[in-house]
């Protein structure tokens, strides 16, 4: 009898470490996400409407960014939120 009340004692601690396991998983990806204020910029045009691409051609090279507006694809810059504008000015200055 006492080993049944064990193994459900045990049973719930686990459940519980679980479960705060998963809360804290949470709010540390909440925190990144808040911290995460970048964006991915196409360095042609400056749009930062973009779509996966390659994602059914996976076995044969890893998926990438296709630019939206421009059609490009390849690696996109990563600028801030805020730095935004400015990178969109620079581009189409060239
Ligand atoms: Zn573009």
């Amino acid at each position: 009898m006492e080993k049944i009340l064990v193994i459900i004692i045990g049973a719930i601690l686990i459940i519980i470490i679980y479960y705060l396991g998963y809360l804290l998983a949470l709010r540390i990806k909440k925190k990144e996400h808040e911290q995460k204020k970048r964006v991915q910029v196409c360095p042609r045009c400056g749009s930062t409407k973009w779509q996966m691409s390659g994602l059914w051609t996976a076995p044969f090279g890893p998926p990438h960014h296709m630019c939206s507006e421009c059609g490009y694809q390849g690696i996109f810059a990563e600028v801030d939120k805020e730095k935004k504008e400015d990178f969109k000015k620079k581009v189409r200055k060239k």
